[in-house]
């Protein structure tokens, strides 16, 4: 069975200029991932469930885009040129930029495990992270521009959510080791990816229903939001990182007690994003 690197789902009401993507919840391990730590350890990466918390959405008019790959195998939220070269065997063929992210062994391509333990016990290939772009980043890419340029030319504005979700407390490889976090995380690299009254916003919203809300702390929006969001071209672009605890046992990854109630509320938000953007347009 091939797997695509990316499900779409589609409107189901009236569709609107409003694209979710998420890059982090793919749980399709492929065949050639061949990681050191056990597999429950490398999933700690992922953002489990959080395509599935977001499935009302489709029902509010966006459209919704996920990968099935998982982040720790190639990382569809960094750039192409944020290449770890500690993680490589032979040189790579194009110029490199490595992110603070790299530096944090959590670039492109993962070098380290949740925790701090060794991805490989060998290194990889430059041909081998050449076909994992080729066959899954750049696909998930193509599909979540053409939504937002299509949209973007049909309404001549479009808002993009990012979603992600986050450990409740930083670990040692963080920017913010042993911190609690907010129950929401906005990024929006510091007012530059959308209009400031959207972040402003989807912090009320979700205010208005009980979290907390933290705002570019300790997570800023990384390279979806950074390639989607030009707010002076009507392109908003926003990252939303959930709080783990808010519905799921970080460790064994099963849904908690709270799940239900946090699926609600991402209603709420997506129908109160769908106002938003009707009173933009
Ligand atoms: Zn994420």
């Amino acid at each position: 069975m091939t797997v695509r690197p990316f499900l779409r789902h589609a409107p189901t009401a009236d569709a609107l200029p409003l694209v979710l993507d998420s890059p982090h919840s793919g749980e399709h391990y492929p065949d050639d991932f061949d990681h050191a730590p056990p597999r429950a350890l490398v999933r700690q990466a992922e953002d489990t469930h959080v395509a599935r918390l977001y499935r009302g959405a489709p029902g509010f008019g966006a459209t919704l885009i996920e990968a099935t790959f998982p982040r720790a195998y190639i990382d569809a939220n960094r750039s192409l040129a944020d290449i770890d070269l500690a993680l490589l065997a032979d040189p790579w063929p194009a110029p490199v930029t490595p992110s603070r992210k790299t530096e944090q062994g959590i670039g492109l391509v993962w070098r380290i495990a949740r925790g701090g333990s060794p991805m490989y016990d060998r290194k990889l290939t430059a041909d081998e992270v050449q076909r994992r772009i080729d066959r899954w980043y750049v696909p998930y890419h193509a599909a979540v521009t053409a939504e937002i340029d299509a949209l973007h030319a049909a309404f001549g504005a479009v808002w993009h959510i990012n979603c992600h979700s986050m450990p409740a407390v930083g670990d040692a490889n963080a920017d913010d080791p042993g911190r609690p976090r907010a129950d929401f995380v906005l990024g929006d690299r510091d007012g530059s990816t959308c209009a400031p009254g959207f972040t402003a916003f989807v912090a009320d919203t979700l205010a208005g229903l009980g979290h907390s809300v933290a705002i570019n702390d300790p997570y800023k929006g990384v390279e979806l939001v950074r390639k989607h969001g030009r707010p002076a071209l009507r392109r908003h672009s926003l990252q939303i990182e959930m709080n783990r605890r808010l519905y799921m046992d970080e460790v064994t990854l099963e849904p908690n007690t709270r799940y239900a109630a946090l699926e609600a509320d991402l209603a709420r938000l997506v129908a109160a994003l769908a106002g938003y953007i009707r009173a933009q347009l």
